[in-house]
């Protein structure tokens, strides 16, 4: 690895740390003593809008999650995308925070837009790289959407999505769509706390545009085992081996989509989750 950029992981991992404990302290604060926030908006939202903000540093930064990435830039690709992502207002936080600490992140914006997230593969690819193990080949289904709306709210309700209703995004999913659902791999990042009986899975989505996005789902495995496979044992295998880039996920689409369809009436009769 280059100097600079380790000199730059060092100086992240600092910053990570100081982020993470300054969020907290002021989520500890906010959830003891809520009239004390002085806006602008309300508590919760402020409180969630930190831990949106921070929350991919202890698996990324911190816990070295950042295996197997081609990131080109200095530092790490975790911490760009903390910075790439955040919303005005996290943004602000962000760089009250560095002011504060007298950190340097000019670089941050000098990046550009990196990677280019696209749709994710559904073919296999010959070129290196381009397929992965298979894993939990019977667990991997193709859904039709009634059925991935069922999963996902079913999940919700049995307290398994950390309180986040799948609405907004059911709401946006091709009607006729198929969506694959692929069990992770034990050492990918888990969003909860490991549970037994609880898995979590990536899925291939395909929204009401067309495009193809991936999107989490935390629920009990007996759920997804219960549904029928979808695909031949063949399907399943490739499906299982499908390799993984930088995909586009629902809070990216989302995000565009908001851009381009401000009006959208789907967007007006639920609401729409925040990064995750
Ligand atoms: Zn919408």
């Amino acid at each position: 690895m280059m100097l600079a950029k380790r000199r730059r992981r060092r100086g992240e991992r600092r910053v990570a740390a100081i982020l993470v404990r300054n969020a907290l302290l002021e989520i500890r604060l906010y959830a003891a003593r809520s009239e004390l926030y002085q806006g602008p908006g309300p508590v919760l939202e402020y409180i969630r809008m930190l831990a949106d903000a921070v929350h991919n540093l202890p698996g990324g930064v911190l816990g070295g999650g950042e295996r197997g990435n081609a990131w080109p830039g200095e530092g790490y690709h975790t911490f760009y995308w903390m910075w790439a992502t955040a919303s005005p207002a996290q943004k602000r936080w962000l760089v009250s925070q560095f002011q504060e600490m007298g950190y340097d992140h000019t670089y941050l914006d000098q990046v550009g837009a990196w990677p280019v997230y696209t749709q994710p593969a559904t073919r296999l690819s010959l070129r290196r790289g381009g397929m992965q193990m298979p894993h939990d080949v019977a667990s991997v289904k193709a859904v039709d959407t009634q059925t991935f709306a069922r999963l996902a709210t079913e999940a919700y309700e049995r307290g398994l999505t950390g309180g986040k209703r799948a609405d907004w995004l059911i709401a946006h999913l091709d009607p006729q769509g198929t969506h694959l659902v692929l069990p992770k791999r034990t050492d990918d990042v888990f969003f909860g706390a490991k549970v037994d009986g609880v898995w979590e899975y990536r899925c291939l989505l395909r929204m009401f545009d067309g495009a193809i996005v991936v999107g989490g789902l935390r629920t009990e495995r007996a759920s997804v085992d219960a549904v029928p496979a979808g695909l031949t044992r063949r399907e399943q295998v490739r499906v299982a081996a499908l390799p993984r880039g930088h995909d586009r996920g629902v809070y990216l689409w989302g995000r565009d989509h908001n851009a381009t369809e401000p009006d959208c009436a789907r967007c007006a009769s639920t609401e729409q989750p925040q990064q995750s």
